[in-house]
């Protein structure tokens, strides 16, 4: 399978922002594509090597990519260097540099650089196939497995000559790479496609491509239980919806986590139960997914990264205490005072994430996993059975006591025994209670956020809404004390159905010194040179960010707003939803995926109970 047609379908994706068109060029390529190579393609395609849960991610630095287009290309560092100051895109550089048959351009390299600035400006879209003149069959006759096996030896590219190692086997592939190809290899290499085809976008096409409209949900369900879009689109591509509906949970496939909905009161809650539910205390920790096998256990975060080596001591004790030989387990890692056996805010554990000292952490910040789901066991996709049917199966998997432990669970029937229970889960130090359906139909719904879970915090007492979790889109400059620095965010939630992120509120409360201090170095590595393809903003703040950094934000009220773009005309023709007196808890949510941020759903359900509540609709915004 040629790398050309891969590279000219990425072209063509970057032409559009809308995701039905979106879909469809995916799915056009996909139905051609041979199906040996669907697995690195569907990698590829999201600027990656492998599944999301693989350890390894190639993230070459724009630095060493600029060098190996400046060896292959001819041209002088320095000409590569102001080229990428200017475009912000080393794919747009190594583009322009290249030739199709990584033949040195132009004469004298000392005086390249004024006749290459002299070309048309960088242009917003990139150039297409048509527009440059390209043939559609034009072609460098480079592989698809050839760039992947390629990418993947700079990514496996070690120790002390790692540098060099990694330039010159970027350098084989961009000598061989046709302008278009050496765009989106250089693009891949750090880690930054901008195509902006998300994972909702690519199961579209799959679905387009190999099954009927009706086939859609299973395929994202075989996605959700195996977080790995290269088996998906093999397996369907290879033996279509069967195969799929075949696909099972499997230890080392971490399963996407199911999510709480959230309800006002403690009697809403229970209604919406019909009277019965189980409350669970909600602890304040990681939330840990354990795949235990025979003789080694793994431990992924919800953004899928691997806690193993934070987590030793829960590794092993969970391994020792697990009476299958192969089991997945779901609990909250909580930390634990050493001197009181009293629970720690959720700040303690994240000690536990340093990449140093852990033996010294494991020591001095004991922690205990309070374990509340089960979805596999020895052989068994435990997903379809309902909640009180998994408790059990957990409870009896398990030699429990000392760090593993479950949950505290009560089936309540009353509002009274409700507000009780989470009196109980307060007074533990809890954060609140989750409630969990008991009705015959309570699956795990692998990656799904639904009112199966309703969460209750005793936040919400206070204020008037949840917080939120927001991505960093942007910054603005600040002024005064803050003379310098970055003064405030813009702040944008998800919109799951569009993949695009909308801004609700700027925020600039809530930062102390020390965070105003280290705000660039948490955010500068995500600059970007315009507005992000994946964002849509009105406000436009100093400097652009990718989105990346979800921060905690509470606010005093979600209102109507003329500039912020979530949900957008939904409540009122020209006014989207924005959060008035927004404060950083100072709680960065790392443990967060941007996507897995607060949606625009979630902020429109908060919006409508708050105008119900108070009767009316609020209309005030925070635009200074
Ligand atoms: P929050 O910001 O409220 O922690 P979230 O956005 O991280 O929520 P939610 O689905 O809204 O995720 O809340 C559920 C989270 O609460 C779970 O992801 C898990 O980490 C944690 N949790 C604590 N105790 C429990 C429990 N008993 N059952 C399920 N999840 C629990």
């Amino acid at each position: 399978m040629l790398f050309s047609d891969l590279a000219r379908t990425f072209d063509r994706l970057e032409s559009t922002t809308k995701r039905l068109e979106m879909t469809t060029i995916l799915a056009d390529f996909l139905r051609t594509a041979d199906h040996d190579s669907l697995r690195d393609i569907a990698y590829l395609a999201q600027g990656k090597l492998h599944p999301d849960f693989h350890p390894q991610v190639l993230g070459m630095s724009d630095r060493l990519i600029l060098k190996a287009v400046s060896k292959s290309s001819g041209y002088q560092e320095n000409v590569v260097e102001r080229m990428w100051i200017e475009s912000g895109d080393t794919g747009t550089v190594a583009e322009k540099l290249m030739d199709g048959e990584g033949v040195v351009k132009g004469g004298s390299k000392q005086t390249s650089l004024d006749s290459l600035f002299e070309k048309p400006a960088p242009r917003k879209r990139q150039m297409s196939f048509e527009d440059m003149g390209i043939m559609e069959s034009e072609s460098s006759g480079l592989d698809v497995s050839e760039v992947m096996g390629g990418l993947r030896r700079i990514e496996a590219t070690d120790g002390k000559r790692s540098q060099e190692g990694k330039i010159n086997e970027l350098m084989s592939l961009l000598k061989r790479a046709t302008p278009v190809e050496a765009r989106y290899i250089c693009r891949i290499a750090t880690g930054r496609m901008r195509v902006g085809a998300g994972d909702m976008t690519f199961l579209d096409a799959l679905g387009e491509a190999f099954a009927t409209k009706e086939d859609r949900p299973d395929i994202e369900r075989a996605f959700n239980i195996t977080c790995d879009m290269g088996l998906v689109a093999e397996t369907i591509a290879k033996g279509g919806m069967d195969a799929i509906r075949a696909v099972s949970v499997s230890v080392g496939n971490p399963v996407k986590v199911m999510l709480a909905e959230r309800l006002p009161s403690i009697p809403e809650l229970v209604e919406k139960f019909e009277g019965r539910c189980a409350m669970e205390f909600k602890y304040d920790g990681i939330r840990i997914q354990a795949h235990i096998s025979r003789d080694s256990v793994k431990l992924y975060s919800r953004r899928l990264e691997d806690l193993t080596p934070n987590f030793p001591d829960v590794a092993r004790f969970l391994r020792s205490r697990c009476r299958h030989d192969e089991a997945i387990v779901e609990g909250e890692c909580v930390a634990i005072d050493p001197e009181t056996g009293f629970m720690l805010p959720f700040q303690h554990v994240t000690h536990r994430r340093k990449k140093h000292g852990i033996d010294d952490a494991v020591r001095d910040i004991p922690v205990r996993m309070f374990m509340f789901d089960m979805v596999y066991a020895d052989g068994e996709d435990m997903t379809m059975r309902p909640y009180l049917e998994r408790r059990r199966a957990l409870e009896e998997g398990f030699d429990l006591g000392g760090m593993i432990q479950m949950t505290t669970m009560r089936v309540v029937e009353s509002e009274e025994e409700g507000e009780e229970f989470f009196a109980n889960a307060v007074t533990a130090r809890c954060e609140g209670i989750m409630a969990k359906s008991v009705a015959s139909n309570s699956v795990y719904k692998a990656g799904n956020r639904g009112f199966l879970w309703i969460k209750y915090k005793k936040d919400y007492q206070q204020a008037l809404t949840d917080s939120f979790d927001l991505v960093v889109v942007g910054a603005f400059y600040g002024m005064g004390k803050r003379a310098g620095k970055y003064g405030a965010l813009l702040m944008a939630a998800y919109d799951s159905e569009k993949g695009m992120f909308e801004t609700v509120c700027k925020l600039g409360t809530g930062f102390d010194d020390a965070f105003l201090e280290y705000m660039p170095t948490l955010l500068n590595g995500n600059l970007c040179r315009e507005m992000p393809r994946s964002v849509d903003a009105e406000m436009i703040p100093d400097v652009w960010f990718e989105p990346t950094v979800v921060m905690e934000v509470v606010a005093a009220e979600i209102t109507l707003s003329p500039i912020h773009t979530a949900s957008k005309d939904v409540y009122k023709n020209g006014a989207g939803l924005g959060l008035r007196f927004p404060r950083y808890t100072g709680r960065l949510r790392s443990d967060k995926d941007p996507e897995q941020c607060t949606t625009v759903t979630e902020i429109g359900d908060m919006y409508e109970r708050q105008t119900h509540d108070s009767d009316g609709l609020s209309e005030t915004g925070d635009e200074e």
